[in-house]
């Protein structure tokens, strides 16, 4: 731990209701910056212009109140601290396209949704995991030229280097991946809003993230970062990718199981502080085999090493019963 306050983020997509899973996620970024004095911020992904409501927004705030998981900075409004929002931030994004076309990291793709899904069934019937070719790498200028006059909107895709992409995870470990395994990707789609990979870099490095923590499902998405770190030359922050929360049959936590939103558990009655402490205290990562703690010594207890090392199973009985 470097002597610097560490600063952590919770980035929910306000595209549904808040799942317990990331209302883990964001419980363990909070008593992570509370246990080392560290700053909390809330980030709200919505460049999802389809699938993202307000209404949704609001209600995930609503549920980080009622669980009293605060967050230290933001913009100010009316006494309220808001939350920073990347839909406020697409000039940003926009620059760093710019930077990134000049130096010739990224080029524009042409392939409609269509053609896209041929060579995705193409791939798949020789049993090759899908990913993008590079179709439109090489097209010369008049090539490009003439796709535009036939009215089509490039998307932006990062050329992508083949070689390990190796990083420490602080939970998991070593992990590798490797390049070529990885197709060109979109970083701004042809509708000129910027694909989640590349908005939360610039994102976590504007925001001064010391450390990432969220789900195993985005480890993934960490190597595809950090390529996009060294290619606008920003250091990149620690990671931490915590194990999922599973329903009964040790599947991901999903509808199927019950009640996985935290705004079922407010209706349903139950108490801000026993789903907290449920959520905590999940897969024995925190809290040495207790029943139940107060929010002051889930705070002293947290350790990363602890937090969410192997898939920890969820009991919706055992959690009214709390
Ligand atoms: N918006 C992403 C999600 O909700 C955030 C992932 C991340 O923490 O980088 O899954």
């Amino acid at each position: 731990m470097s002597r610097e306050k560490p600063r952590v983020r919770f980035a929910p997509s306000p595209t549904g209701d808040l799942h317990v899973g990331n209302a883990r996620t964001a419980l363990f970024n909070w008593l992570y910056a509370r246990h080392y004095g560290g700053r909390l911020i809330l980030r709200i992904e919505d460049t999802d212009r389809e699938r993202t409501t307000k209404a949704f927004e609001d209600n995930l705030i609503e549920d980080l109140k009622w669980l009293t998981l605060d967050w230290d900075e933001g913009p100010e409004k009316g006494g309220f601290l808001g939350p920073y929002r990347q839909s406020d931030r697409l000039d940003l994004y926009d620059v760093f396209l710019k930077k990134l076309i000049q130096e010739e990291m990224v080029y524009p793709c042409y392939c409609t949704e269509e053609e896209l899904e041929l060579e995705r069934t193409a791939l798949l019937s020789r049993k090759i995991a899908p990913r993008y070719l590079g179709k439109c790498r090489n097209l010369t200028l008049k090539e490009r030229g003439r796709l535009e006059a036939q009215g089509r909107k490039p998307a932006y895709r990062f050329k992508v280097q083949p070689g390990p992409i190796a990083f420490p995870d602080q939970i998991r470990g070593p992990m590798k991946f490797e390049g070529e395994a990885i197709g060109d990707f979109i970083i701004v789609r042809s509708n000129g809003i910027p694909a989640y990979n590349f908005a939360v870099v610039i994102d976590d490095h504007f925001m001064e993230i010391s450390t990432v923590i969220r789900g195993e499902d985005h480890l993934s998405n960490t190597a595809i970062q950090l390529m996009l770190y060294e290619a606008l030359g920003f250091a990149p922050p620690q990671f931490a990718h915590h194990a999922l929360i599973l329903g009964r049959d040790r599947t991901k936590l999903s509808k199927r199981h019950g009640s996985v939103s935290v705004r079922e558990f407010r209706e349903q009655g139950i108490l801000p502080e026993a789903l907290l402490n449920y959520l905590a205290l999940l897969g024995g990562s925190l809290g040495e085999g207790r029943e139940v703690c107060s929010v002051d010594e889930l705070v002293a207890a947290f350790s990363l090493d602890r937090a969410g090392k192997s898939g920890a199973v969820f009991d919706e009985d055992k959690l009214v019963w709390l």
